[in-house]
């Protein structure tokens, strides 16, 4: 046996808070892009890496992730610099690390995906969102659908072959028809994954304050179904299945990353507003970049958040989030890692399996059709 069986897998998130123009819809933290944010970002980032790296000792990562932000506005030799300091910290990466770079279809050329690709990036998820050129404008997005397509070639292209684009549906104004016609460009790409977003309006954002007239005009629950039912059934004829309620992969390309984040892998979060979850605690960096970098320069955890949940809370939040994987729950394993389940939550689950949202095949506990439907019923009722 190597050693590195013998290793904890974890996940990194990277946090790059620069946008070139604020979607009106969107809540994460982001600023505007320049080249003296970015050095400052870059520099207390750093430090960050060497407070918080002392916590991988004995442990592998298995996915570094950058998101947004829009890190692909980074320079490819900044991108490499970031991964030769986690490459030189206590962790080594597995062999198969996940290194995936968030980008947005605006200047992703071919290029520049090189650079990226050669910096150590393995997988792109670009933030397409429609391909239909009225909601991308309703969205205040800065690309058109031509350009949405021409950045998955431009990456296929430079030789990252694993890609990920988000699309949204359930948006104001959209039809069933809008919604089909990209599905149908979406297939005719060569990407290999695949996740789905509905509109949230989210206090602070533009959305939210036009909240009143975008809700009248959003699709209704029979065309919110319809926009399911034609992904469900479409993307499979591409090859693309479904794994998650809300992603699709081919052949079996699923976003490691991701599913870290279904199955309680820790993880550390670095730069401001990153979140983290490590040894039971979960935690906030705070949304500020100047207070982060202050905190940091200080030596002090810059975080403005943390939690640690209790035994019986943890397992709820756990079961619910595990799943949203199709493959469903080994019950038996679940309850080896997270301890015999409490009396509450075992009533949970057969209340769930009453109104025939779970089911049990053998030891596998797992959403059923209606439960993929009504995930957030289910999810209400567990936690
Ligand atoms: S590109 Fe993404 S992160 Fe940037 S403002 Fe738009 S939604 Fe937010």
């Amino acid at each position: 046996m190597t050693g590195s069986l013998l290793k904890e897998p974890v996940s990194l998130y990277i946090h790059v808070p620069f946008c070139s123009k604020k979607c009106p819809y969107c809540h994460f933290f982001i600023l505007p892009d320049s080249k003296e944010n970015q050095t400052f970002f870059l520099e207390h980032l750093q430090k960050e890496w060497l407070i918080r790296s002392p916590l991988l000792q004995d442990k592998e990562i298995v996915s570094i992730y950058f998101g947004g932000g829009t890190p692909s506005l980074l320079p490819a030799e900044s991108i490499e610099m970031i991964l030769s300091w986690i490459k030189s910290g206590p962790a080594p990466l597995s062999s198969h690390c996940e290194i995936t770079l968030e980008a947005n279809p605006e200047k992703t050329e071919k290029n520049l995906m090189q650079d990226f690709f050669k910096a150590g990036i393995n997988r792109v998820s670009l933030g397409v969102q429609s391909f239909d050129d009225s909601l991308l404008k309703l969205l205040g997005r800065t690309h058109d659908s031509h350009a949405a397509k021409k950045a998955v070639e431009a990456v296929y292209e430079a030789g990252i072959t694993n890609i990920s684009i988000d699309l949204m549906y359930e948006l104001p104004f959209q039809t069933v028809l809008q919604w089909e016609k990209s599905v149908q460009e979406a297939i005719k790409l060569p990407i290999t994954h695949l996740s789905l977003y509905n509109l949230t309006f989210e206090p602070g954002t533009v959305f939210y304050k036009k909240q009143k007239t975008l809700s009248k005009n959003l699709p209704s629950q029979e065309e919110a179904v319809a926009m399911l039912n034609i992904a469900t059934s479409l993307f499979p004829t591409a090859g693309l299945n479904r794994y998650e309620i809300s992603a699709f992969a081919k052949n079996n390309l699923f976003s490691v990353h991701n599913i870290g984040y279904w199955t309680a892998r820790p993880f550390i979060g670095l730069g401001p507003s990153a979140f983290s979850y490590f040894h039971n605690r979960r935690f906030r960096n705070i949304p500020h970049l100047k207070k982060w970098a202050e905190q940091i320069t200080q030596g002090i955890l810059p975080e403005d958040f943390e939690e640690t949940l209790d035994l019986a809370s943890r397992q709820k939040e756990l079961l619910a989030v595990e799943l949203r994987l199709l493959q469903g729950v080994d019950f038996p394993s679940f309850i080896q890692k997270h301890s015999p389940l409490s009396k509450e939550l075992e009533q949970s689950i057969q209340k769930n399996i009453q109104n025939g949202y779970l089911q049990f095949s053998g030891p596998i506990l797992s959403l059923t059709k209606q439960g993929l439907l009504f995930y957030d019923s289910v999810a209400e009722e567990l936690i």
